[in-house]
């Protein structure tokens, strides 16, 4: 079915915590049964992570669609670092930045006039998201409100999150709506949802 991923994100896990949390889940997947302690590299193309835990027995359980109907999938990945998470196709920058505190959404790749982004509009994130991944924290200033606000804090729109724990689904069906609310709530955090193409 192609090489394409669903994505969930913790946005507000520390770094620091994202590992233990991380095999909590894990722990909590393979008691479901939906995944397997073993692991595989087939099909799995997530950024510094070459293998993810198989599907288990119980698969079906969090995606949409009845037994029977639906494909089984490749294996689930887990990426540990603070990353900014890219969804779609291949871009490398946000679409928009909106500012936590006056709302004012900043335009960085101005659909369907342009497929490129602003580079100048984009040079202050990309800075902050560096530095947030080599510290933790980083603020980002905006041209409307003139404030800086942490830079894990601005909305990037659809498709791009940043955050120290991700799961890489790797050609499952379309996750369930229940799963990722249980997935959510088993976190203890904010999430966001992405799919994408390797
Ligand atoms: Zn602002």
């Amino acid at each position: 079915m192609g090489d394409y991923f669903e994505r969930i994100i913790d946005l507000e896990v520390p770094l620091q915590d994202a590992g233990p949390l991380a095999d909590r889940m894990v722990d909590w997947l393979v008691a479901e049964g939906v995944l397997l302690r073993e692991t595989s590299g087939d099909g799995v193309y997530s950024l510094g992570v070459d293998e993810g835990h198989l599907p288990g027995p119980n698969w079906e359980r969090a995606v949409h669609g009845t037994p029977g109907t639906t494909w089984p999938p490749a294996a689930m990945a887990v990426i540990v670092a603070r990353d900014d998470h890219l969804g779609g196709q291949g871009e490398s920058e946000a679409d928009s930045a909106t500012c936590p505190r006056c709302g004012t959404r900043t335009v960085i790749i101005d659909y369907p006039e342009s497929f490129e982004a602003d580079e100048e509009a984009w040079r202050p994130f990309s800075e902050a998201i560096d530095r947030w991944k080599e510290t933790g924290e980083a603020d980002a200033p905006c041209p409307a409100c003139q404030t800086s606000s942490p830079v894990t804090e601005w909305d990037f729109g659809d498709n791009f999150d940043l955050g120290a724990l991700a799961f890489d689904f790797w050609g499952w069906p379309p996750l369930a709506d229940a799963f990722y609310e249980e997935f959510t709530r088993r976190l203890g955090h904010r999430t966001a949802r992405q799919s994408g193409k390797f």
